[in-house]
């Protein structure tokens, strides 16, 4: 049987392995890319219904790194990238009865009724703390150490549910927020850190990187056709199912099912993207040891519902949303504010909302039928918005078992048996979002250095 022989293929064709796809586009190399699905994307689907834009997984992503701003430019042939005006840095955090603005300076940092007075002085002392001696210090520990528990329960609770549906108790800074980590690390304080980093000099790249918001136009899916038509359509196989890696001489061969046969390929290199549960499947030559450390990764469940009104009745809605910090007990973990801040989300006088529920501390709420759901939902946005009633023209569920990684204690390990695989079989890489960050922007600047790695192995 004659084996097709690739430079490299890639596995799985989620917003990690389209990005690397695409800059790989025009470096000569021979690239064939598999994916489980029927269309490239992974999480990231936008879809069109009634007069309303919605996202099924991410709503929006932030250009923190250069790599973001440069993916743009490099693929603007192929998609407009949206970036909200300022009126999205408003965010609201819910606290007894009402929403709060999240403060954005210093007055409204003083008056502001999330934070207590005690923790609001003992904030002026935090450039002088002690910075933290164990790598393995929990966010909770961390910023109780160095700012307070009201800080911890108002601002950075409801910031890890926002991005993590998480548990501060769990995230360990060090594996899932190195910059913070090494802010206080490098500089000894978040305060004085991010005020010094201000004022270092900055290479090309990183001057691009801004805390602007993106989306793009017509939703996030125009990111995913653009790249996938920038990177050549005819380079994925969809629907493959089955797939398989095993060493072979100094490359690879993979296996996999499609259209009915089973397939097989040789390559000098393979890039994994897919989730950390899906690597046991894929790499049954390694032991089982190995393959426990790679896949010991818990992942929130999450439920999104797009909501919309054709008429909106809440009060008016500026910013960029509302989160829910855990220890106020409600049953939603959030809802953003998609079309106050996205254009042509809604039709005039609506509104869409993108409300999160589940996440790690509510489990029970994943497990609750649509029915109750929604009855959840109604019960929620009706007493959080004033609502007068609730019949929205607009209501889908997306549940996602394996929504997002939390990135704990265990991270060290999975992160070394990453690195002695890697060392051991070169040529394979085991990326995606089970390392190096779980948002859009990490996930595009791990595909930017990959695919900087494999052409510069490639010339040599
Ligand atoms: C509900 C939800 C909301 C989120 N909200 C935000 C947000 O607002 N902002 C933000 O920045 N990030 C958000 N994220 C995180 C972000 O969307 C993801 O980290 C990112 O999109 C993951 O991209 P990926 O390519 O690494 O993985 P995925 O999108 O999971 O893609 C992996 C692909 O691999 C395929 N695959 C799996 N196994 C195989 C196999 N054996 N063979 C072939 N293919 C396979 C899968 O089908 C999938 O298409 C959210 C995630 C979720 C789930």
């Amino acid at each position: 049987m004659h084996t097709q022989q690739y430079d490299l293929v890639i596995i799985g064709a989620g917003l990690t392995g389209l990005t690397l796809a695409h800059y790989l586009r025009n470096s000569g190399m021979n690239v064939l890319i598999l994916e489980k699905k029927d269309r490239p994307g992974g999480v990231i689907h936008t879809r069109q219904e009634k007069g309303f834009t919605y996202e099924e997984g991410p709503n929006t992503g932030m250009v923190k790194y250069g790599e973001v701003a440069e993916l743009f430019e490099a693929m603007k042939a192929y998609g407009e990238p949206y970036i909200p005006d300022d009126s999205v840095k408003k965010r609201f955090i819910w606290k007894g009865r009402r929403w709060e603005a999240l403060p954005s300076g210093l007055v409204s940092g003083l008056t502001t009724p999330l934070f207590t007075w005690k923790d609001k002085f003992r904030l002026l002392g935090e450039p002088f703390r002690k910075a933290g001696r164990h790598r393995e210090e929990t966010l909770d520990q961390m910023v109780k150490r160095r700012m307070g528990r009201s800080f911890l329960n108002y601002a950075v609770d409801p910031f890890i549910l926002g991005v993590y549906a998480g548990d501060p108790s769990m995230i360990v800074p060090a594996y899932a927020l190195p910059r913070l980590y090494n802010l206080e690390q490098n500089y000894g304080s978040f305060i004085g850190g991010a005020l010094r980093k201000k004022m270092e000099k900055k290479s090309a790249l990183e001057q691009k990187a801004t805390k602007d918001v993106f989306s793009f136009r017509g939703g996030l899916y125009n990111l995913i056709q653009g790249l996938y038509r920038s990177a050549s359509p005819e380079r994925f196989r969809f629907n493959v199912e089955d797939t398989r890696v095993t060493p072979d001489g100094e490359g690879f061969q993979v296996h996999f099912n499609h259209q009915g046969t089973r397939q097989q390929v040789a390559a000098s290199r393979v890039v994994t993207t897919v989730g950390a549960y899906d690597l046991p499947d894929i790499f049954d030559f390694l032991s089982q040891q190995e393959l426990d450390r790679l896949s010991n990764l818990q992942y929130a469940r999450v439920i999104h519902a797009a909501v919309g009104f054709k008429q909106w009745k809440g009060p008016e809605l500026e910013g960029f949303g509302g989160l829910v910090p855990h220890i106020e007990n409600r049953d939603i973990l959030g809802a953003l504010f998609m079309s106050a801040f996205l254009p042509d989300r809604a039709p005039d006088n609506g509104a869409l909302l993108s409300v999160f529920l589940g996440g790690i501390r509510r489990e029970d709420i994943y497990h609750r039928s649509d029915d109750q759901i929604i009855e959840t939902i109604r019960k929620e946005l009706v007493d959080m918005f004033n609502l007068p009633d609730f019949n929205p023209d607009l209501l889908r569920i997306n549940r996602y078992s394996k929504a997002i990684p939390q990135y704990g204690k265990e991270s060290k390990t999975r992160f070394q048996t990453i690195q002695k695989v890697e060392n051991r079989y070169p040529g394979l890489t085991i990326a995606g979002n089970l390392r190096d960050g779980i948002g859009m922007a990490d996930r595009i600047k791990q595909a930017a250095d990959i695919a900087g790695q494999i052409k510069q192995n490639h010339a040599n």
